[in-house]
């Protein structure tokens, strides 16, 4: 039996909830890693974590121990300091140029200095420490960008088997192969999308991930992603203070893991006390999608409850190429009660606010640059007033990008 690194399952935990009918999931014990609910029709629905508040203590960032400064609110304590002081505690920082441009106060949070390059890593340093604690063995994913990579760096921290990746064929020897078994990852090759490459995964490994030998960490096949990403807004609540919460939060939306997290420490932190919704104005979620591949975009704008998937025509930006959402139902609901909304940006606006992003200093991926062209849009259509605080999620750097390919109509 490999020793679990001192990872142990949060003892503040008050239950798990499939996050379409509200219902409990047994967890027996935690002796295996809980994946999607059997409520639901299946595959089954995300399932969420719920905290004993009570006896919730928010914790002070702490550089030595990155995200795990919030363990109160993670599924998973205990981790060596070696496994991810270096995750999270991103500065948020006001981007003055713009804020003189556009007539709006504009904060940054730059996730780009995450140890494998991107926020990915808080999602997959909590589910793959939650997926071990509950004894699995590997870890596996299909991936067409940073997610594999967070998989298999945290996967390589501790001691596992390489990380085993899935991706679309035509990702051979590109950036993300190259990083994945650079952080000792299987990677195999199928299918012309993601979902072609889960699939194949799923029919491979079926025996391993019944067995919860395997954990699928598919964007939020299982609970741990999700509340990693939560940290991003326990810090956002922490660098700026229940009275100066940003009147609106930009996301790049692909699964949309970050954005429902987001969500989600807010009411944990009006639960605990410290956001009182009735004198603090919370933010207003957005989802920023790329004009060829819009699917929460278009579900908000039809009004449903749940998103429909579309095809994807592609984009350039490739977290934002995701097709569909198994936590549509959650996005949705976010950006409805938080009153925000949904844009969707073309790649020539992408590539121009990518442009400029590096012209003043900025290290953006895509993805954060369609958050910045979102914003001018918002702004331009009145949407976002004079005077307001808006705070942009730029969720990687500039080196994907400019590291994987030649990107066409930019240089
Ligand atoms: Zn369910």
């Amino acid at each position: 039996m490999m020793n679990n690194a001192g990872l142990r399952i949060n003892p503040k935990i008050k239950r798990l909830v499939c996050s379409m009918s509200g219902r409990e999931i047994e967890t027996r014990g935690f002796d295996k890693p809980i994946g999607l609910c059997s409520c639901c029709p299946p595959p089954g629905k995300p399932v969420v974590v719920e905290y004993d508040l009570d006896r919730v203590e928010l914790g002070q960032p702490r550089r030595s121990q990155g995200m795990w400064s919030f363990s109160d609110l993670l599924p998973v304590i205990g981790p060596r300091r070696s496994f991810a002081a270096d995750v999270g505690l991103t500065a948020t920082v006001e981007i003055e140029s713009w804020s003189r441009r556009l007539g709006v106060t504009v904060l940054a949070k730059n996730e780009g200095t995450n140890p494998s390059g991107s926020f990915k890593d808080r999602g997959l340093a909590a589910g793959v420490a939650f997926g071990r604690a509950c004894g699995a063995q590997r870890f596996c994913l299909p991936t067409q960008g940073n997610a594999g990579v967070a998989a298999s760096l945290f996967s390589a921290r501790l001691g596992l088997p390489g990380c085993l990746v899935y991706m679309p064929e035509g990702y051979e020897d590109g950036l993300y192969h190259r990083e994945a078994r650079y952080f000792g990852a299987e990677v195999r090759f199928h299918g012309s999308n993601i979902a072609a490459a889960g699939k194949k995964m799923r029919d491979d490994v079926a025996a391993e991930l019944a067995s919860g030998a395997y954990v699928d960490m598919s964007t939020f096949f299982e609970p741990g992603r999700l509340e990693g990403k939560k940290t991003m807004g326990l810090e956002i609540f922490h660098d700026l203070g229940a009275d100066n919460l940003p009147d609106w939060i930009l996301y790049p939306t692909g699964g949309g893991t970050g954005l429902v997290g987001i969500w989600k420490a807010m009411q944990e932190l009006i639960g605990l006390g410290l956001i009182d919704p009735k004198s603090h104005r919370l933010p207003r979620m957005v989802v920023v999608q790329g004009k060829n591949c819009a699917p929460v975009v278009e579900s908000f704008e039809a009004g449903l409850t749940e998103v429909r998937p579309v095809v994807s025509r592609g984009t350039i930006a490739d977290g934002l190429d995701v097709p569909g959402a198994i936590m549509g139902h959650g996005i949705l609901s976010t950006i409805r009660d938080s009153g925000g909304t949904a844009v969707a940006v073309g790649d020539e606006e992408i590539l121009a606010r990518f442009s400029d992003c590096g012209r003043i200093g900025i290290a953006a991926s895509f993805e954060s640059a369609a958050v910045v062209a979102a914003l001018h849009r918002l702004v331009d259509a009145g949407t976002i007033s004079p005077g307001e605080r808006v705070l942009l999620l730029l969720t990687a750097g500039h080196f994907i990008p400019l590291g994987q390919r030649r990107v066409p109509g930019w240089e």
